[in-house]
């Protein structure tokens, strides 16, 4: 299916490794223009180098950290006005909330709901100018199912699916859609990461836990980024313009319930 955005421009953020990257190649792959940003130049500029080659479209890279107003406005002034916005950036770090102060909740909101949001901010009203955006915020399957130590995680991102249930209910009737997909357990560096932190309180291996945790999946196995990749670029489809104001959870189907 020709998902009918070639030449179209995409704006992915936090996209040299893991699930942005998964993102920005298939679009790429769909024939989207794009801008890629990270905080760091060597994994960015050659994700930039393997899309190019890959799929011959036209990539630009911006170093910076999207969660800051430096990294967002160096984003924007290499990209003001993308037909598509990926929101993405680290997630915050896992731990007891006994353990967290003001300001570490601040940080947390900072990068998992405020960036996002002014991000979106910034965007919109010229994709309903020209009654054409696709906005995926990249989240967490935590929002549906909170994982009790990644509680900043849970907190920001659940008020960002708030906020944006309400906004998209607004921008659709342009043609302008916002969408989120929640991530279950994907192989990336982050994932593996969390295993690393949960294997030294348990006494246990990581690589033990993640044998463990993909095999109590009912997929029995973690996703790929290729897989996350191609649910986002169908949300940036053409075709897609009826479907607003989602969460897609991509877990494997390890979230029990019926709804
Ligand atoms: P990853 O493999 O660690 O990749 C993160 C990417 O984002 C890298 O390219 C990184 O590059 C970039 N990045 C991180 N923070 C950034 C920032 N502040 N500004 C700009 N770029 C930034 O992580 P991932 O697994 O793809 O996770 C992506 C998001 O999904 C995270 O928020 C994570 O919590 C969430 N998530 C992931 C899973 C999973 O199973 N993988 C599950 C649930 C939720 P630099 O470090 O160079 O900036």
């Amino acid at each position: 299916m020709d998902l009918g955005i070639r030449g179209r421009t995409a704006l992915v953020c936090a996209a040299s490794k893991g699930l942005g990257k998964g993102c920005a190649m298939a679009l790429a792959r769909e024939g989207a223009e794009l801008v890629i940003t990270a905080r760091g130049r060597e994994a960015l500029e050659a994700t930039a180098t393997e899309i190019q080659s890959l799929f011959k479209v036209k990539v630009r890279t911006v170093v910076g950290d999207i969660t800051t107003p430096e990294g967002r406005e160096a984003a924007l002034k290499a990209c003001p006005a993308p037909d598509i916005l990926v929101n993405n950036a680290g997630g915050p770090p896992p731990g007891d909330f006994r353990e967290w102060d003001r300001d570490t909740w601040v940080k947390a909101l900072d990068g998992n709901m405020i960036a996002p949001i002014l991000m979106v901010r910034a965007v919109i009203d010229a994709m309903i100018a020209r009654r054409f955006g696709r906005i995926v915020n990249i989240t967490s399957g935590a929002v549906k199912q909170p994982i009790p130590e990644l509680g900043l995680s849970n907190g920001a991102r659940t008020g960002l699916t708030g906020f944006i249930a309400g906004l998209s209910r607004t921008a659709v009737q342009h043609n302008v859609t916002i969408n989120n997909l929640l991530p279950g357990p994907f192989d990336t560096e982050r994932l593996r990461s969390n295993f690393e932190f949960n294997a030294r309180k348990l006494g246990k291996s990581a690589a033990e836990l993640a044998k463990l945790r993909a095999e109590a999946n009912p997929a029995k196995r973690f996703g790929t980024i290729e897989e996350f990749g191609d649910a986002c670029a169908y949300l940036c489809s053409a075709q897609a313009g009826f479907i607003t104001g989602q969460n897609l959870l991509m877990d494997g189907g390890s979230y029990p319930g019926t709804f």
